[in-house]
């Protein structure tokens, strides 16, 4: 007896060890990909704690898919992190709403004001515009531009310096002509310093609106919350927009705004035109930031198109290493061959099939209703890539391969302008990129594919 039950304890020893090694581990790696992503040290580490807490050890120790499980968890911790527990001012019909935006200069004001008069414009809404921006040398321009692009009335003035006066003769005289939105838009600093605030606080005593936006440029990386928290501080701050996250995969400072001014995001600004205004959605976001929203989508497709262990061509090639130019070309090749991508997936090799279920292969490769310009580009691409060395064809050294004096080289041979070649390196690094997200996949020890988020 003393033997089974010093096995048991021994065993359960041991299952606790493993899950709490792969929390770990897991934890680990979430935890990089965040600070990479710039989420505020202070938060991973909350994340963290929190989710040692709320891991169930039962459920790893019987489940199969430990960083599944993990990985769930931090999923909703992260969301979590996203709610401030109240959501942000639902605009009335039948009302003036008045919505003031306010955020550093550079940040994406205009635009924003701009996108989002536009978005409920389209949602029956009549808005229009203020500037009150009399800081920025060409604001009113820029604000008046985009505004008749939109078709938005707006008001502001050349002469007028007093901010608070244009603010205030703005918002009155649209209440007056009966339209239900009214954005003022202010001006920024380069940073939060004494003279912004006290406009901006002038600016809101008068128009007293019923949601004041913080616009945020998702590049700023680990300021956010100082700056976010700055701007709460001195105005009633009621939600927040996250721009230009169409520059990079980051913006982790999100978390940060939303804890800073504790508002939600509601929009993120995805591109500089007029419809580039995404709602946001925590769920969605979350994922993105992890990176494996994407991945986990992937891996699943491929495996209900083929499974994993019948795939010794794709194998090799990850296996072989880095992606290298040959390796775009043969894609191209068979692109060449198969017409428009996934139309005749059925047809396509293994490896293609695996290529085209790349988040982000298709659609820059083959955007819809532009196959014919597409397959043009592509054959552009592997002309010049005909006038390029064995060398250069099979390095991945970006170094070599995109040498101004290679590249120059290559342009003149294929009798193509250099943007052209330079077009094609970028291509080639995109791919690479894709390609080297696939081989994060582990493989593991029987040849399979193994995602490496889930057990
Ligand atoms: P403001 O000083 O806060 O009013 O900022 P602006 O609206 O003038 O924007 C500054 C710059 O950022 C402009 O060049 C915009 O076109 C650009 N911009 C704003 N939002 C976005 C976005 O979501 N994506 C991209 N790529 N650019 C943006
Ligand atoms: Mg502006």
């Amino acid at each position: 007896l003393g033997g089974r039950i010093t096995a048991a304890l021994q065993s359960m020893t041991n299952a606790t060890v493993i899950d709490e090694a792969v929390l770990k581990e897991c934890l680990n790696e979430i935890a990089s990909a965040l600070l990479q992503a710039d989420v505020n040290v202070k938060f991973v580490k909350e994340m963290r704690d929190n989710i040692k807490k709320v891991v169930n050890f039962d459920d790893l120790a019987a489940g199969h898919n430990k960083r599944r499980i993990i990985q769930q968890s931090v999923l909703s911790e992260l969301v979590r992190m996203l709610d401030p527990g109240k959501p942000a001012y639902q605009l009335k019909k039948g009302k003036p709403n008045v919505v003031m935006f306010v955020g550093l200069q550079g940040s994406g004001k205009t635009t924003t004001c701009t996108k989002y008069s536009y978005y409920y414009q389209r949602k029956g809404f009549k808005p229009a515009m203020v500037c009150a921006d009399t800081f920025r040398a060409g604001a009113f321009d820029q604000l008046k531009q985009n505004a008749t692009k939109a078709k938005i009335p707006f008001y502001g003035s050349y002469t007028e310096t007093d901010p608070v006066k244009i603010a205030q003769e703005g918002v009155e005289r649209f209440k007056a002509e009966g339209c239900d939105l009214i954005i003022v838009d202010t001006s920024g600093r380069h940073k939060q310093e004494a003279a912004l605030f006290e406009e901006m606080k002038a600016v809101e005593d008068v128009v007293n609106p019923d949601l004041v936006i913080f616009v945020m440029d998702s590049s700023i990386g680990q300021a956010a919350f100082a700056q976010a928290k700055a701007f709460k501080d001195t105005s009633n701050v009621g939600a927040v927009v996250v721009t230009k996250m169409d520059g990079h995969a980051k913006g982790g400072g999100a978390l940060s705004a939303v804890a800073a001014t504790k508002s939600p995001v509601i929009f993120m600004g995805t591109g500089e035109h007029m419809d580039e205004l995404e709602v946001f959605e925590a769920k969605s976001f979350v994922s993105r930031l992890l990176g494996m929203g994407d991945m986990s989508s992937f891996v699943n497709k491929i495996t209900e198109a083929i499974p994993l262990d019948q795939q010794p061509e794709l194998l090799e090639k990850l296996s072989q290493g880095q992606f290298t130019l040959r390796i775009m070309y043969e894609q191209f090749q068979n692109i060449q061959k198969m017409g428009p991508l996934n139309q005749n997936i059925q047809k396509m090799g293994p490896l293609n099939q695996v290529m085209s279920m790349i988040p982000g292969f298709n659609e820059q490769l083959m955007p819809k209703g532009m196959e014919k310009e597409s397959q043009a580009r592509i054959k552009r691409f592997m002309t010049m890539m005909d006038s390029m060395t064995d060398e250069e064809l099979d390095s991945s050294n970006l170094k070599l391969i995109a040498d101004p004096s290679r590249l120059t080289r290559v342009a003149r041979g294929s009798g193509r302008p250099l943007r052209d070649v330079q077009e094609m390196i970028e291509e080639y690094k995109k791919m690479s990129k894709a390609w080297n997200g696939m081989k994060n996949l582990k493989i593991n020890k029987k040849g399979m594919l193994n995602p490496a988020n889930q057990n």
